[in-house]
C-alpha cells in the first residue's frame, strides 16, 4: 500500500466530513496506514484559516486521540482552500496547493479525490479537475464518490458519463458503507470456507433468504432530502442489492477483485426482471404513521420537518427478487427495510428447507443468521430434544456474537474503505454494471409506483411495517423468522 498520498476533500465543512471521514483518517494515522507522507486538502465554501480547520479536525477526534499533542500533529497535515466548485479560478489556487504539497510531503505525485458533496456537483468537479490539469497522469488519481449514484438510471448514467471523462472506471470508487462492514465481509468466509454451508449453498437445500434493514429512527433532520428519494432508492438500490448480490454469487475462481467483481456482476445481470403484473405484487410500500416507539410517542412522516404534508413518499419498502442462477432460480429473496420500526438491526436470514415432520412432530427449518449491526455475528437454528423423559423437540440455537467495534477489533467502515482505496482494491465498491442493473430494476418498480398502481399502506410507528410486508411471505409459505414484537 502507498501511503504517500495527496487527499482533497470536497465537502470539508459538512457533517459526513466532520463525523465520518476526519476520525477514519485519524485511525489509518494512528495504525500506521498513514504516515508523515500525506497531507489532506479541505475544499468548501466557508472562509476558513488552516488554523480553524485544524481545530475543526482536532474537535472530530478527540475521543480517538491518545493525547492532544497526537491530535494536533494529525491535524497539522490538514491544509484549507475555500472554494466554490463553479469558479474556475479556484481550481487554479487548487493546483498550486496540490502541487506545493506534494513535493513538500514527498507524495510522488499520487492523489486521491473524496466527492462528499452533493452529487449534483459531482460533474463539474471532475470536469475541472482535468481541465485544470489537477488530475495530471502523473502518480495513482483515484476518485471516492458518496451516494446517491443518481436517482434513477439516466441521470446515473449522466453521471457516470461525465466521471468518465476525466476517470476510467479503475479509478471511481462509489461508496456503499455497509460494504465497509466487518459481518459483510465475513460472509465470504461464512459462505466459502465451510463446507457445511458452501455445499448446500443452493436451492437445493435453501427455501428462502431475508435481508432486514430496520431503523428505529425516523428521517430526522434529513426530511427535505428524504422526501425526493423514498426508501426504494435510499436503501434498496445500493445496500439492500449488493447485500444479495454477496448472498447469491458463485464462488470467484480467485479472491482477487476482479474475480469477485466478475461473479458480483453476473448476480445483478441475472436479477430477474418482474412482469407488471409480478411488479405489482411482489413489491410492497409504507409510510408511517404517528405511533409509540419504544415508550415514546412519534409524530408521522407527513408532520415532519420538511416533508410534504401529502407525502407520498415511501419510509418502508419490502419486497422479493428472484436470481436467474443454477444456483438460486426460483429461491425468493424477500427484503424489507423501514424507518420508525419496532427494532434496529441489519440482520440476513438463510431459511434451509424445512424436513417433513418426525414422530408426529412438526419441525422447524434450519435457519443461519447473519447479525450485521448492531451487533455482529452469527447463529444457526437446529432441532434438537428437550430436556425430559419425553422425546419433544424444541429449537436450540449455537449463537457467536462479537462486538468488535466496541472493543476497536474492527475497522470502521469508512478507516475499512478508504484503507481499500489507497490499496487500490475496489472488492467493496459497487462497479458501474452494478449500479446500472440495479436502477434498471428499481426505475421498473417506481414507474409502477408512480402510476399509483399500487397502494401506499400506513403503518403505525413502531411497528415492523404494514401487514401487507407479512403477507407476502405468506404467499410463499414463508414468515419473516426475525420479529422483535416476539419478545
Ligand atoms: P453537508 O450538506 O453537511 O455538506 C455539504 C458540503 O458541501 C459542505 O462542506 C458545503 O460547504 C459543501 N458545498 C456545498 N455547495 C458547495 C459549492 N457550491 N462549492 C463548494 N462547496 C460546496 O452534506 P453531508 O451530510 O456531509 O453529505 C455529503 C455527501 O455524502 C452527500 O452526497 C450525502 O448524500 C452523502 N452521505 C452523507 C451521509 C451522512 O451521514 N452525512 C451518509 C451517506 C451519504
Amino acid at each position: 500500500m502507498s501511503s504517500k498520498v495527496i487527499i482533497t476533500i470536497f465537502g470539508a465543512s459538512g457533517d459526513l466530513a466532520k463525523r465520518k471521514l476526519y476520525p477514519s483518517l485519524f485511525r489509518l494515522y494512528k495504525s500506521g496506514n498513514l504516515s508523515k507522507h500525506f497531507a489532506v486538502i479541505g475544499t468548501a465554501r466557508r472562509p476558513w484559516s488552516k488554523e480553524y480547520f485544524e481545530s475543526v479536525v482536532v474537535e472530530s477526534i478527540t475521543d480517538l486521540a491518545d493525547s492532544p499533542e497526537q491530535a494536533q500533529e494529525f491535524a497539522g497535515h490538514f491544509y484549507y482552500q475555500s472554494h466554490d466548485v463553479q469558479d474556475t479560478e479556484h481550481y487554479i489556487e487548487l493546483k498550486k496547493l496540490q502541487t506545493r504539497l506534494n513535493q513538500e510531503y514527498q507524495a510522488e505525485h499520487n492523489k486521491l479525490f473524496f466527492l462528499s458533496m452533493a452529487p449534483q456537483f459531482f460533474g463539474t468537479i471532475a470536469k475541472h479537475l482535468k481541465s485544470e490539469q489537477i488530475v495530471d497522469g502523473q502518480g495513482f488519481e483515484r476518485l471516492i464518490v458518496e451516494k446517491p449514484f443518481g436517482t434513477d438510471l439516466s441521470t446515473a448514467s449522466q453521471l457516470n458519463q461525465e466521471l468518465l471523462a476525466t476517470f476510467d472506471e479503475e479509478q471511481i470508487f462509489r461508496i456503499d458503507h455497509y460494504l465497509g462492514k466487518e459481518m459483510i465481509q465475513n460472509i465470504f468466509a461464512i459462505r466459502f470456507a465451510n463446507s457445511l454451508f458452501e455445499n448446500i449453498w443452493n436451492r437445493n437445500y435453501i427455501d428462502n433468504i431475508q435481508i432486514t434493514f430496520a431503523e428505529q429512527l425516523g428521517v430526522e433532520e434529513r426530511g427535505g432530502y428524504y422526501d425526493q428519494s423514498g426508501a426504494l432508492r435510499d436503501m434498496v438500490q445500493n445496500h439492500t442489492l449488493q447485500l444479495l448480490s454477496l448472498l447469491a454469487m458463485d464462488m470467484p475462481s480467485a479472491f482477487t477483485k476482479e474475480a469477485i467483481r466478475t461473479e458480483k456482476v453476473k448476480v445483478f445481470e441475472r436479477l430477474r426482471k418482474p412482469s407488471q403484473e409480478e411488479l405489482k405484487k411482489l413489491f410492497i410500500r409504507g409510510q408511517y404513521k404517528s405511533g409509540t416507539v419504544d415508550g415514546k410517542k412519534y409524530i408521522s412522516y407527513r408532520s415532519e420537518p420538511n416533508v410534504n404534508p401529502e407525502s407520498e413518499t415511501e419510509t418502508f419498502v419490502s419486497g422479493a427478487f428472484f436470481v436467474d442462477s443454477e444456483r438460486f432460480r426460483h429461491v425468493p429473496f424477500f427484503f424489507r427495510t423501514g424507518k420508525r420500526l419496532t427494532a434496529k438491526g441489519t440482520h440476513v436470514n438463510i431459511v434451509f428447507k424445512q424436513m417433513d415432520s418426525i414422530f408426529g412432530q412438526s419441525l422447524e427449518p434450519n435457519v443461519l443468521t447473519i447479525y450485521i449491526q448492531p451487533t455482529e455475528g452469527f447463529s444457526l437454528s437446529v432441532n434438537g430434544k428437550e430436556v425430559g423423559e419425553q422425546f419433544r423437540l424444541a429449537p436450540i440455537s449455537f449463537d457467536y456474537r462479537t462486538d468488535a467495534t466496541a472493543t476497536g477489533a474492527s475497522q470502521e467502515p469508512y478507516e475499512k474503505l478508504i484503507f481499500d482505496v489507497l490499496n487500490n482494491d475496489s472488492t467493496n465498491f459497487s462497479h458501474w454494471d452494478e449500479v446500472r442493473a440495479s436502477w434498471e430494476l428499481i426505475d421498473q418498480i417506481e414507474a409502477i409506483w408512480q402510476e399509483n398502481q399500487v397502494p401506499l399502506h400506513h403503518y403505525e410507528a413502531g411497528s415492523m411495517g404494514p401487514e401487507a410486508a407479512f403477507e407476502l411471505l405468506q404467499e410463499f409459505g414463508a414468515k419473516w423468522q426475525w420479529d422483535p414484537r416476539e419478545k
